[in-house]
């Protein structure tokens, strides 16, 4: 092992000064990767010179989602004290469904699990656990709901037709996860929002109202804290009182946004938490923690342990189903994904988490501000999220990211919202300061300046 660590500093170092030198690596065609690395897969071993040149070469040509001038997708950054625990978690090499095998780890992620349940407002009634991604927590939550409607279901199948409602603006992974479990996707209702994104429950209401008279079965809620977009959040109190009078599971998809119950100033976005049943979390975006780290909470401990354990002789010999959990997971071997959150935040604490989100809505602010006061700018999105969307100088916003990426310059991404479409810039690495936002128009500014020829011969 101790040639490989040697190896892993050696490589490490240069990956750090190259993120600092060139913040956008070189892009590769597609179709051209593998004539410029070799990646194939060959009978004799490899000389140990070449193959460590060859790991380098890879780690160095890889996209450098860590600098400063990534802004494409909801993570960035890079904790220290979190990349430590990831680190240590792959040499432990733990699988995280029982105690015996987990021993202590099992408690750094029962600890976490239970200060946020604490945070949320669900208290000791709740529990929950790390899935592989927000997907999946969402699809936990969508099985629970199902398993709280009807638990018959789980045993029999049923022919009643489930219905799911999520709004207009929320992540793909609701009407996925409903033709995974056999809902199917023409049984998700996509209800309306207002022009910021956010879900309108009166048309919920009247969305359940029909499918009440047509004999359906409404039986899941969800609503986003943070929009994949436009970072909106859907109103919970008015949503949760719907939920209660026809009895549906109500789950708060915070994937993106939900880092903000961590923020004095932020949390009252979502105000009424408390309410919902369930509720996910990745601390992979807002919270800074290596890809992945998600988080599904549920108030509901009984429906979390009926839902998803499994009596089986060849794993679980020690210890009590609280400790063992594999009882509350869906996989058998679980990645520890538990300790790189907790390293960071045992070490930093959580006033510093704090910070981290606090500083996410203050570079939005800065980035907000910048496009209000200049008039080439036009901004599609609103305050209190930190996805900043605009175009700038009315350039087609898919054409300008794409030219950003493929001359290196920035990595930014695009979206859309009704019918605009424009940049989405991510504000989402607190590591960033203000000179880093304002840094970021001035090449925005400056590639068009130099690139209008280029440009133009795009769209022709
Ligand atoms: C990112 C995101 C997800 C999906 O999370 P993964 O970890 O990428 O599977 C779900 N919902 C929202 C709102 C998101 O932003």
């Amino acid at each position: 092992m101790k040639g490989e660590l040697k190896m892993f500093n050696s490589i490490v170092e240069k990956l750090l000064k190259a993120e600092e030198e060139t913040p956008v690596v070189e892009y590769i065609e597609a179709r051209k990767l593998h004539g410029r690395i070799d990646l194939s897969l060959n009978q004799e071993a490899m000389e140990e010179e070449t193959f460590r040149d060859l790991l380098e070469d890879l780690v160095l040509t890889t996209p450098r989602t860590s600098s400063k001038l990534f802004f494409n997708q909801l993570f960035g950054g890079r904790k220290s004290k979190a990349v430590l625990g990831d680190l240590l978690a792959v040499m432990l090499n733990n699988s995280m469904y029982t105690y015996k095998v987990g021993g202590p780890q099992v408690g750094v992620e029962k600890s976490i699990i239970n200060k946020l349940c604490e945070m949320v407002g669900y208290g000791e009634a709740g529990n929950g656990t790390f899935p592989s991604g927000g997907s999946m927590s969402n699809l936990m939550a969508m099985i629970m709901a199902r398993d709280a409607h009807d638990p018959k279901i789980k045993l029999e199948g049923t022919a009643k037709k489930l219905i799911v409602y999520t709004s207009k603006a929320s992540h793909y992974s609701t009407p996925k996860n409903a033709a995974m479990m056999g809902i199917g996707r023409n049984n998700v209702r996509f209800v309306d929002t207002d022009s910021k994104g956010e879900l309108q429950s009166d048309h919920l209401e009247e969305l359940i109202l029909e499918d009440l008279e047509k004999g359906n079965t409404p039986f899941f809620v969800n609503l986003t804290a943070g929009t994949t977009v436009l970072g909106a959040y859907d109103p919970i109190p008015p949503t949760s009182r719907i939920c209660k009078k026809y009895n549906l599971w109500l789950h708060v998809d915070g994937a993106y946004g939900g880092g903000v119950i961590f923020s004095k100033k932020y949390k009252h976005l979502v105000a009424g938490l408390e309410e919902a049943d369930s509720f996910s979390v990745n601390a992979h975006k807002m919270l800074g923690t290596p890809l992945t780290c998600s988080i599904i909470l549920t108030k509901h401990s009984q429906q979390l342990y009926d839902s998803f354990s499994n009596n089986a002789e060849y794993l679980y010999q020690t210890d009590g189903d609280d400790f063992n959990l594999g009882k509350i997971s869906m996989q058998c071997g679980r990645r520890n994904d538990a300790l790189k959150f907790w390293t960071l935040w045992k070490s930093v604490g959580t006033e510093t988490l704090e910070k981290y989100v606090d500083q996410q809505f203050y570079l939005a602010e800065v980035a907000r501000e910048y496009i209000s006061n200049h008039p080439d700018y036009t901004l599609y999105s609103y305050d209190d999220s930190i996805s900043i969307c605009f175009n700038y100088k009315g350039i087609d916003a898919n054409e300008l990211c794409t030219l950003l990426y493929q001359e290196a310059e920035i990595m930014v991404g695009f979206g859309q919202f009704q019918e605009d479409e424009f940049i989405r810039f991510v504000t989402i690495n607190s590591e960033n300061k203000k000179e880093d936002i304002l840094n970021f128009f001035a090449k925005l500014e400056s590639f068009v300046a130099k690139s209008v020829q280029l440009s133009s011969e795009v769209t022709r």
